[in-house]
């Protein structure tokens, strides 16, 4: 029987339930005790068996289901024989049960690409900074990203044993974002998030040029963004290459859901398209509010030496 439902909305539903399996197996291969590191390119750009389980669970999970998506994970994994015990067939109710923005109601399967991002943060997973963690699930449109899931499987995990741990925010634009209380610096305030593993000159050149009254340090440009959203940081200033597509298709959904703005840091947008490069060459630059005041700061030397 065909569904009622567009196909995005069954996309986002299955990719929020999909998301909660993801951040499962993440929490499980830190309680089994075993991470199986590799380093991909150098010492701090690594992969665990957490990020291999999570991407093949959710490749695999969206491609049953899915078949004629386009989906690009992070890892360099195969995705067609993969343990029927990683495979999640759930859809989240609520999610269905909103009506899709009207502009999205006639995308088909076949037009949408999928970036996967199973878990981001990987340097601070393995230094035991958990909530640092996200898993990134970014649905892209003609190029443009307009629905995406985080899940956050460590969420609460310092607030005691009665806690309710992990939580999954959701977005589409036009609808709005989702499993989460919008919060925003006190006015005024300039608070700058940043690259805890991957600084350098010109990371530290453009964050100095704003004058800001605080600068976090922390893993993570899904994490980086839900502090944009819940009042922690009012601007996400990453002056570098090393960030990729997948890193910021579903946070970019999520902040511009609720009226903020993520660009490179020359002040383009990103493309999602499934031909682009991965490599966010020319740094990202976020914030729920006051977007000019941050863009008018970038150095030009900064901007000179980022090329798109
Ligand atoms: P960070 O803010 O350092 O946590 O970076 C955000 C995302 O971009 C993470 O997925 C990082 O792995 C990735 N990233 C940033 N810079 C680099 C780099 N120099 N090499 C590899 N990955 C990077
Ligand atoms: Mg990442
Ligand atoms: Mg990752």
């Amino acid at each position: 029987m065909a569904s009622s439902h567009t196909v995005l909305m069954r996309l986002v539903a299955s990719a929020y339930s999909i998301a909660q399996k993801a951040g499962t197996i993440v929490r499980r291969v830190i309680a089994e005790g075993d991470l199986g590191i590799v380093e991909k390119t150098c010492a701090t750009d690594l992969q665990t068996k957490a990020d291999r389980l999570a991407q093949m669970s959710i490749c695999s999970s969206l491609a049953r289901k899915f078949p004629k998506l386009t989906i690009i994970g992070e890892e360099d994994l195969p995705f067609e024989e993969v343990d029927q015990e990683l495979i999640e067939d759930g859809q989240w109710e609520e999610i269905l049960q909103q009506t899709c923005p009207s502009q999205y109601s006639a995308i088909k399967e076949e037009d949408l690409v999928v970036w996967v991002d199973p878990l981001d943060g990987t340097k601070e997973y393995t230094e035991g900074l958990l909530d640092n963690v996200t898993v990134l699930i970014g649905i892209a449109y003609e190029g443009k990203a307009i629905a995406g899931v985080i899940n956050q499987p460590y969420y609460n995990y310092q607030a005691g044993p009665d806690a309710v741990l992990g939580r999954t925010i959701w977005g589409v634009l036009g609808l709005g974002a989702f499993g989460f209380q919008l919060k925003e610096v006190p006015a005024g305030k300039h608070i700058i998030t940043t690259t805890r593993s991957h600084n350098n000159k010109l990371v530290t050149d453009c964050v100095t040029a704003m004058n800001p009254d605080d600068v976090l340090r922390v893993g993570g440009a899904g994490n980086k963004i839900i502090q944009l959203i819940e009042g922690k940081a009012s601007a996400y200033v990453f002056a570098s290459p090393g960030c990729k597509k997948w890193d910021t298709c579903a946070p970019e959904v999520i902040l511009h859901a609720v009226g903020g703005k993520l660009t490179d840091i020359h002040g383009n947008a990103l493309q999602y398209n499934k031909e682009v490069k991965h490599m966010n060459s020319a740094g990202v630059l976020a914030t729920l509010r006051n977007y000019d005041y941050y863009a008018s700061r970038v150095p030009e030397s900064v901007k000179n030496a980022l090329v798109p």
